[in-house]
């Protein structure tokens, strides 16, 4: 190994130097190594130089070695590593290598000195380089990092890996070639190419970029200055092939997007009534809600099919199901483009009209259109509808709100006669509130037993006795007594009036029982109504009540009212035939106020009319003419029926009836409804009036 005037030189000098084989292994050791280590020569020659280098430069000294061999530079210049004595502890060493040719090829020469004089100002490089480096090794994502002199100063294999960049490359330590090699690969090499101009130009600077690759993958690059101790050193190239991430975005986002076109689909549906097609109520809430966000006129109009339930019930629901087409399909043409027809289920439509001036002309037409006849499987019929209209007003308003309004205003429609609209007035809502809490106390009075009876005397005009009482229904309510006008129609609308109608039979049949009971012709007039008459077994529950309480059927009258046999189910009439067959009478109440004509009266299963009390009002002195009157008592009479008269004040319109031939009289004149405790006062006032009327002059 050279001469001997070098090989003291060497073996004196006052650096450690150490001559290493190409697999690290110590061949040759000077005193100043000894010294330096605390090994004895023989300790080290043979062994890998490994023993020398704390535990976090191992790897590092080699890739030197490596470098080297592949012709760089680097280790050329002094560079710190942290070394180890033999007693353990650390030292920091500034080493500087060279390849020598030996014997036996090519060995290292590395020249070592004790660097502690350094150790304070690299403490912080050696820390940088000591993390970089573990992060190389540990990191998924391909590293390099090139100083700013243009060298390599760590690279990892995932970095190879990725561009499947041969090592020679890295060797060969060019940044530009690594720069070709990697631009060649991608989609827009250019903006790759001008960026890395861009990261050279500024070295401060940091960036973030995706690559694309030709093959389709894609790759995340961070760049960003690599510093120590606050100083530039070089730059940091981090690659992260994101391509399984991106495709699962992708995925999701394309599941996302999917999944937002079904949720507009269902949407769609949710909001779609699946009959008609048309709007549904959410789609209709929704709408109302925001055109009452905007200051234009808002209206509503709400409409419900007055005979549906017949089309459902005689031609089936199929043709129910046809006429709900065809009445939304008119209400469309009705209101155009600018308005939502919504059905909100059943029969019961809804019309919002927003920015409308003229919501009447929209009603009127709707009314007239859905009323043209149409033929639903073979059988022509009209569609009949009450329709309420509701605008908002100034202030606040709410659709629900609106809803109900409209709603008020459709129930009055129908009230009016139906096929017509009427507008929401705010006395519909006190009516509501005084209708809803009146049905409430009502019911709270059936329960509690508080409808009473009150009987009120009819006279017979041939006997010149009480033959007869009607009873009239009361209702006790806060001590004093309301009369049935005000509740009776409640009472219908609840369907209360089947336990009312139920307990005043009852009631008046035990009272007057024993009444009755004494003289077959006296009879007890009971007043019923036509939703009584609706329920199919009426006619035997009235049997029951008579049977059960003794009271002959032909001593029982029924009052019943023209509108009965309106909307003439026949089953009404097949009632009262069988009440009429168990010797039942019945009396046509009010007679005279109705719409039917004299001439409809023989058709009617009835045994008496009752001419209603403003026909008598009309008699003062007994001498005017009054053919209307009298026609009625006559046709009456002519078709075999007996006549009451109702609402007899005076001695002279009671003298009138009798002499017309009317067979009962019944008013004020003879006596007042009395409770059951004073019903003997009734006959006893009675018959005094009855007395009276002796002494009224005839008329001339
Ligand atoms: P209505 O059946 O026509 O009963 C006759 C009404 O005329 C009774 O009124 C009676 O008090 C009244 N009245 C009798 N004589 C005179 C008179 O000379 N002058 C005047 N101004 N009025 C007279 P009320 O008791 O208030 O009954 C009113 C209506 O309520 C009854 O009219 C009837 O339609 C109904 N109603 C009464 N009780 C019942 C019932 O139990 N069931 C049903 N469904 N309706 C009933
Ligand atoms: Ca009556
Ligand atoms: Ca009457």
């Amino acid at each position: 190994m050279g001469t001997g005037i070098e090989e003291s030189l060497l073996e004196q000098g006052p650096d450690a130097y150490l001559l290493l084989t190409a697999d690290g292994t110590i061949a040759f050791v000077n005193a100043a190594a000894e010294r330096l280590f605390g090994y004895p020569r023989e300790q080290l020659l043979g062994v890998g130089h490994n023993i020398l280098l704390s535990e976090d430069e191992r790897g590092g000294f080699l890739r030197v070695f490596g470098r080297l061999g592949r012709g760089s530079d680097a280790g050329r210049r002094p560079f710190a590593a942290a070394g180890r004595r033999r007693d353990g502890s650390e030292l920091p060493l500034e080493i500087t290598c060279s390849l020598v040719t030996v014997d036996a090829g090519t060995a290292m020469a590395v020249a070592v000195r004790d660097g502690s004089h350094r150790e304070d100002t690299d403490s912080g490089r050696r820390l940088a380089v000591s993390l970089l480096d573990a992060t190389l090794e540990t990191t998924a994502d391909g590293i390099v990092v090139v100083s700013n002199e243009g060298l390599i100063t760590g690279v990892n294999d995932q970095y190879l890996k990725l561009w499947g960049m041969p090592p020679e490359l890295i060797a060969a330590e060019d940044p530009t070639a690594l720069v070709t090699f990697i631009a060649q690969q991608l989609l827009d090499p250019d903006d790759f190419l001008q960026k890395v101009t861009e990261l050279h130009a500024d070295r401060g600077k940091q960036s973030h970029d995706v690559l694309e690759f030709i093959d389709g993958r894609t790759v995340e690059l961070y760049s960003r200055p690599q510093k120590v101790a606050d100083e530039i050193v070089g730059r940091i190239w981090n690659f992260r092939d994101i391509t399984t991430r991106q495709r699962a975005q992708d995925q999701a986002r394309r599941a996302m997007d999917e999944l937002a076109e079904q949720t507009d689909k269902l949407k769609e549906l949710a909001f779609q009534d699946p009959l008609t097609g048309l709007a549904n109520r959410m789609l209709f809430n929704e709408r109302a809600a925001a055109a009452l966000l905007t200051p234009g006129p808002v209206h509503v109009l709400l409409l419900d099919l007055d005979d549906f339930k017949e089309v459902n019930d005689v031609l089936g629901h199929h043709a129910g199901d046809e006429m709900l087409v065809e009445v939304s399909r008119r209400l469309q043409k009705c209101v155009g483009p600018h308005g939502t027809v919504a059905r909100l289920g059943g029969d019961e439509f809804v019309v919002l009209l927003v920015d409308c001036n003229d919501s009447d002309t929209v009603a009127q037409r709707i009314v007239a259109t859905l009323n043209a006849p149409v033929s639903i499987e073979g059988t022509l019929m009209r569609p009949g509808l009450s329709l309420g209209v509701a605008s908002r007003g100034p202030g606040t308003m709410t659709s629900s709100e609106l809803l109900r309004q409209a709603d008020l205003a459709m129930y009055a429609a129908k009230e009016a006669g139906k096929n017509c609209y009427v507008h929401f007035r705010p006395e519909m809502l006190a009516a509501l509130l005084e209708r809803t809490q009146l049905t409430a106390g009502l019911r709270r009075a059936v329960e509690l037993g508080q409808i009473n009876v009150h009987y009120q005397p009819v006279v017979s005009s041939e006997q010149l006795e009480v033959v007869q009482f009607e009873a009239l229904a009361r209702w006790q309510w806060e001590g004093r007594l309301m009369p049935p006008d005000q509740f009776i129609q409640t009472a219908e609308r609840s369907g209360l009036i089947r336990d009312i109608g139920a307990e005043v039979l009852r009631r008046s049949c035990t009272e007057l029982q024993p009444w009755l009971a004494e003289d077959p012709r006296r009879t007890l007039a009971v007043n019923v109504s036509g939703v009584q008459l609706q329920h199919p077994d009426f006619a035997e529950r009235v049997l029951d009540i008579a049977a059960w309480s003794g009271v002959d059927p032909h001593q029982l009258v029924l009052e019943v009212t023209e509108s009965v046999f309106f909307d003439a189910q026949c089953h009404v009439i097949t009632q009262l035939v069988t009440l009429r067959g168990a010797g039942v009478r019945v009396a046509l109440d009010d007679f005279g106020t109705g719409y039917s004509s004299l001439g409809r009266l023989q058709e009617l299963p009835v045994d008496i009319v009752k001419i209603d009390k403003s026909f008598v009002s009309m008699l003062r002195t007994g001498t005017e003419k009054l053919p209307i009157l009298t026609s009625m008592i006559h046709m009456a009479l002519s078709l075999g029926l007996k006549v009451t008269a109702e609402g007899i004040e005076t001695p002279e319109q009671a003298r009138y009836l009798m002499d017309h031939g009317c067979d009962a009289l019944q008013g004020f004149l003879f006596s007042r409804p009395e409770p059951e405790a004073r019903r003997e006062l009734g006959i006893r006032n009675s018959l005094a009036a009855i007395a009276a009327l002796e002494s009224v002059p005839l008329p001339a």
